[in-house]
């Protein structure tokens, strides 16, 4: 740490940030001549993600490269792809991409997790909350995830298609602080650099304001199936979430370090943390479907920033489902919070006033510890 500089924004987000979101593309992973590896690039940014385990961070790698590989294993002529083809290229690259991954974190002592997510997993309620918590429990136990977009399974109209907005919703479902976009161009320019001499760099983006779109243009590269469009509403995505977002270059070897270092690249900056965005968005956009009613104990264990067990859960009103928001009320009717709850009404009418522990034997499954995640809950 100590050769490090600290006097940028860039650098301070990205080392002071507890959990990073790193974006692979394509271009950078894969050679395009021959649809390989770069195995020395991939080495260093491994070396990027050992640094940052080191000094405590926790890092989700989200990468591209399943198509770009699978081309070479079904010896496809480059150009676009017809469906059927993309898909069978994402289920034999992904499997190389991600033993890739593997033996490259083991060199390391690192274990990897293979996530694989289209946006109904990302957008639905219910499958969103059961992915944030397999994440945060991957996280938890030191894991590695490495996650695409399952690009066998999706079509045209059911994709994210660009891993910069996938990335960004990832980085938004587990709270991320920093979400950084490595990319084969180091940050946004008011033209495309490539056709206009006169572009110009801009280092901090606060607001995303049109102007910025009308910046981004529609540039693509030429493996990946981002550009700078894709870029920037991963950067809308990531701001309203309350997490810095970062574009940089990447086609140099340890690329992280060479942003700490002060490396040239574009800062997005939120105007709020990851976790006040949330609460902002559970308090005040979610139209509640049911109510908990809470003794006292409960009330008060809620003032402390604790979850919500089922044990201080007096009455449920209302019909919903699990991850819908509920409002939590106190014996005399206040609204104390809202929160998305870990179980439906039903569910809930027979855990009401039960232990955590006895869960699993009156509902016959073993749900989770809370009828509300403390992360899941705003205080009002
Ligand atoms: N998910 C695609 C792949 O792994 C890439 C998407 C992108 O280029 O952003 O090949």
């Amino acid at each position: 740490m100590s050769s490090l500089h600290f006097d940028s924004e860039q650098a301070n987000n990205l080392l002071a940030a507890r959990r990073v979101v790193v974006k692979i593309g394509s271009a950078l992973l894969v050679d395009s001549d021959h649809n390989e590896i770069r195995q020395p690039w991939m080495d260093s940014l491994i070396e990027d993600v050992v640094a940052c385990k080191k000094r405590g961070q926790e890092v989700v790698l989200v990468s591209s490269g399943s198509i770009a590989l699978g081309r070479r294993v079904l010896k496809l002529p480059s150009g676009p792809l017809k469906l059927e083809e993309t898909q069978a290229a994402a289920a034999c690259g992904q499997i190389r991409l991600a033993h890739t991954y593997q033996e490259a974190l083991a060199k390391n002592g690192l274990i990897v997790a293979q996530v694989l997510l289209t946006p109904n997993d990302t957008e639905e309620r219910q499958s969103y909350l059961n992915i944030r918590a397999t994440l945060r429990n991957l996280l938890n136990l030191g894991i590695i995830p490495v996650i695409n977009e399952n690009d066998t399974v999706t079509t045209p109209t059911n994709q994210y298609g660009d891993n910069d907005r996938l990335a960004a919703r990832v980085a938004t479902m587990i709270e991320a602080d920093c979400l950084v976009l490595l990319s084969d161009i180091d940050g946004l320019y008011t033209a495309d650099p490539s056709i206009d001499p006169s572009a110009e760099f801009i280092p901090e983006v606060h607001n995303l304001t049109s102007e910025i779109f009308n910046m981004a243009g529609d540039s693509r590269s030429g493996l990946g199936r981002g550009g700078m469009r894709t870029k920037v509403e991963a950067a809308r995505i990531a701001l309203n979430g309350g997490c810095a977002m970062i574009i940089a270059r990447g086609d140099v070897l340890r690329p992280l370090q060479a942003i700490e270092k002060n490396g040239r690249c574009t800062l997005f900056l939120p105007d709020c943390s990851p976790a006040a965005a949330r609460k902002t968005w559970i308090a005040g956009s979610l139209n509640p479907r049911g109510s908990l009613i809470i003794d006292e104990g409960a009330a008060h264990a809620l003032q402390q920033g604790k979850s919500l067990l089922s044990v201080g859960v007096k009455t449920v009103i209302g019909e919903f489902h699990r991850g819908d928001a509920v409002t939590v009320l106190s014996l005399d009717g206040t609204e104390l919070a809202r929160g998305l709850v870990a179980y439906n009404s039903e569910e809930a009418q027979k855990i009401m006033g039960c232990r955590s522990n006895k869960i699993e034997s009156i509902l016959g499954y073993c749900g989770r510890e809370e009828i509300i995640h403390r992360d899941d809950l705003a205080l009002l």
